[in-house]
Formats: structure tokens, sequence, C-alpha cells
């Protein structure tokens, strides 16, 4: 019997700043491929982010979404409503005891690497360039974690990545249409070590990126993840947290990004490049279409 089921894609951004040339380049690069693919495509915002992310921010970004003709079916799925189901998932993860609680504070953090380091010791980084967490908390007795849960409201959960591994036990891999940064390409093996202890939540926010975006690429169906080359790394730690909570396995595309002259991101302070300012200075859709590399008339 053939599979009927249309593919589901999803552009995810974040209301934390106005969206540039390289949300963009994205949203029409994921458009055109859900046609192709005769697929459905959803739109998902993601404001985790309580203190950066505000309604007008996402009114705006919807705006400017809808100007540059990119069109989505139903209502958007906003993370912030979906608060509750991350908590679960990562109670089912704490029950399975591969989530532990840490308490070092980014000053600390970074005092400790730095005294590691001055000892000579070659503290490794995880694919992008952060230091790998340094407290011993995983190890630590129920009893010694929940005494310092209760001294100690600031703290972070923390997937503790040898445990989950071993608990997936075997090789996880994803299926790559597109490409990592250096033309991974087909058949990816994963390799989440290469993360660490990735934070899961946060004291006062009961997710993290990582978290979520597992949870609702299977909530909302998604067969297609098409997003930029920066996350192909990250896809590992996706891969782990799926197996981990029993969700499906999308199918990847990463694609290139759109740098700044200088070679470095797009970030949504630079005012430059924002589409907001381009509109604002005369630019039509077409002329950003064309900015990005794509003609005016596809979409
Ligand atoms: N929210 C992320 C961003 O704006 C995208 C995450 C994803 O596509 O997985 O960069």
């Amino acid at each position: 019997m053939p599979d009927l089921t249309p593919p589901v894609f999803r552009f995810a951004p974040s209301p934390n700043g106005h969206l540039h040339l390289g949300h963009a380049y994205s949203a029409l690069f994921n458009q055109q491929m859900c046609r192709e693919y005769d697929g459905e495509f959803l739109l998902r915002i993601e404001d985790i982010d309580r203190t950066r992310c505000t309604p007008e921010l996402e009114e705006e970004m919807l705006e400017d979404l809808r100007w540059l003709g990119i069109s989505w079916q139903g209502e958007p799925r906003r993370q912030s409503d979906h608060f509750e189901d991350y908590a679960s998932a990562l109670e089912t993860l704490r029950e399975a005891g591969l989530v532990y609680p840490s308490f070092m504070t980014r000053g600390e953090v970074k005092r400790a690497i730095s005294d590691l380091r001055d000892k000579g010791e070659c503290w490794p980084t995880d694919p992008d360039g952060s230091p790998l967490y340094p407290g011993d908390e995983r190890g630590w007795s129920v009893d010694a974690q929940q005494r310092e849960l209760q001294a100690n409201p600031k703290h972070i959960w923390r997937l503790n990545m040898k445990a989950a591994l071993d608990h997936v036990a075997g090789d996880i891999a994803w299926v790559e249409t597109g490409s990592g940064s250096d033309g991974e390409t087909g058949d990816c093996l994963a390799d989440p070590s290469a993360w660490g202890d990735v934070v899961l939540a946060r004291a006062d926010t009961p997710t993290s990126y990582h978290l979520s975006v597992v949870l609702d690429d299977a909530a909302q169906g998604i067969s297609h993840v098409v997003r930029g080359c920066d996350l192909f790394h990250a896809t590992a730690v996706h891969r782990v947290l799926q197996i981990l909570l029993g969700l499906p396995a999308p199918i990847y595309h990463h694609h290139d990004l759109i740098l700044r002259e200088d070679g470095r991101k797009l970030s949504k302070s630079a005012q430059d490049t924002s589409l907001r300012s381009l509109r604002q200075s005369g630019m039509t859709p077409d002329d950003i279409k064309r900015m990005v590399g794509f003609s005016a008339r596809f979409v």
C-alpha cells in the first residue's frame, strides 16, 4: 500500500528580535521544498525565552512572513502554550534516572574551566564552541540532590549523556538530504557525546530548545525538518531525545546560511539586514527573494 500521508514541513522562528535575510532564505527554502514535495507547511513560534520574546515581536514576525509571501496551514503552534507538556517529558526522563539538577552558576563554570585550563587540562568544547559542563552533580545521591534543590532554587536540569547513551545502546543516526558544513549527507552517524550534558530545563523555564523542538516536531507530525546548517550537529542531541522519549525521527535537510560579507552569521540585533528595515527602505518581497538567491517568480 502506498503511503498517502502528505509530508509535513515547518518553519520555526523565535520572536526575540526582527527577522533578517537569513530567516527569509530559510522560510523561502522551506516553503519551496514543501511545494516540491506537495506537502503541508506549518509554522511554530519558538518563544520559550519569556524575557526576550514578546507578543509585539511575534505579531511583527508574522507580518514580515506574510509580507514576504510565506503562508502556512492552520494556526501557528506557540511553544509557550505547551510548558506543561515539556515538563511532563522532563519528568519521564527524570523517572528513568537520565537527568540531574546542576547548580553551578555561569561565573562558577567559567572559573572552573579557566582553572582546569591553567592546570594544563585541554577541556573539551561542544560543536558550538562552548566548554562542556564541568560540574560533578551527575554522580550525586538522590538525597544530596534533594538537599541542594531545597537550598538552591536556581538549578538547571541536564541530560546525563553517558547514562542516556548507555540506555539507547547502539548507533544513533539520521537521514540527511541536505548537508552539514563539512558536506556530511545521507546516513549521518550522530555523535551526541560531543555535546556533553546538555541543558533540558531551567528553574524558571521548564524546557530548553532541544527538549521542546523534538516534542513539537512530533506533536506537529513533522516529517521533514528543513533548517540552517548551524543546527546540523544539534541533530545528534535531537535524535537521542527522540529515541529516549519514543518519538519518530523526521528526515533532516540542513541548508547553507546567508552570511555577512565578513563571513560571520547574521544577527537579529544588526538592523541593516532586518526585513523590517529593508522594507522601510522601499524594498519589495521580490527584491528580498532576489537578494537571497531565489528567482522573484518562484513563490
Ligand atoms: N527557533 C530556531 C531559530 O530561530 C530554529 C530551530 C529549528 O529549526 O529547529 O533559529
